[in-house]
């Protein structure tokens, strides 16, 4: 297969038969190279499950800032995530709005508190089997695989590597998953790929790599990564 045939943006297709996954090997320099650019991030769990629900469905579309605002509103406002949960929807809208979508998050925050319980107890899925935890999280409304595997990382330090947007546009660039992958096999692909023990540091530092110079608009010439990346490799070729 052409590095060109594995670029994410481009026109071409690559079968699932016809992928080859890269070699361990390969990801571990990855790794390595982001490390000495990024640092290597730790993760400290914070074991507040309903907490990570809430944030992640704040999170999209906006801002790590806007999000976070609109989360200290509403834990400054209401006493408990019972208490979102039972309160009326216009008062949850008024609190989150600085996060932006309040209309649309507001009863999706009360539809996933609705469905946690009385209790709103989530630590039996620290032990429960990956497969169950995640059927659990992704079975609630407006989950998906990505908020599911944010849940895992950030709440229990469960190896899992939620792919947003930053994630899917270096590591499609990378060539670790096919070019026309969905969301949910990059996610697959990637936890095959990369050792449980540096699933965080890989999120963490894809993520970093795609604010800084792997951006929509790369700054190839100044990476790091640029001798071992098939996007990379291409453009220079042009
Ligand atoms: S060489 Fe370019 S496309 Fe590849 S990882 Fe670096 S910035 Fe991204």
């Amino acid at each position: 297969m052409s590095p060109a045939a594995s670029i994410p943006e481009g026109p071409g297709k690559v079968s699932r038969a016809d992928w080859r996954r890269p070699p361990k090997a390969r990801v571990r320099r990855i790794r390595d190279r982001l490390r000495e650019m990024y640092g290597r991030p730790i993760n400290v769990p914070h074991r507040q499950p309903v907490d990570e629900l809430v944030r992640t469905v704040l999170s999209q579309a906006t801002s790590d800032l806007n999000r976070d605002r609109a989360f200290g509103r509403l834990k400054e406002r209401f006493a408990g995530w019972e208490q979102v949960r039972d309160a009326p929807v216009e008062e949850i809208e008024h609190a989150i709005r600085p996060g932006g979508l309040s209309r649309q998050k507001a009863p999706r925050i009360q539809a996933v508190l609705g469905e946690l319980g009385p209790d709103m107890n989530l630590d039996w899925l620290e032990s429960a089997p990956r497969d169950e935890a995640m059927s659990f999280l992704t079975g609630l409304p407006g989950v998906g695989r990505k908020t599911a595997a944010c849940v895992q990382v950030f709440t229990w330090g469960r190896p899992e590597i939620p792919v947003d947007v930053h994630v899917y546009r270096v590591g499609g660039r990378l060539g670790l998953f096919r070019p026309n992958a969905a969301f949910d096999e990059a996610h697959d692909e990637l936890l095959v790929l990369v050792d449980p023990d540096d699933s965080y540091e890989f999120h963490m530092n894809l993520i970093r790599h795609g604010r800084t110079l792997c951006r929509p608009k790369p700054d190839c010439g100044g990476c790091a990564l640029r001798r071992m990346c098939p996007f990379g490799r291409a453009r220079r070729a042009k």
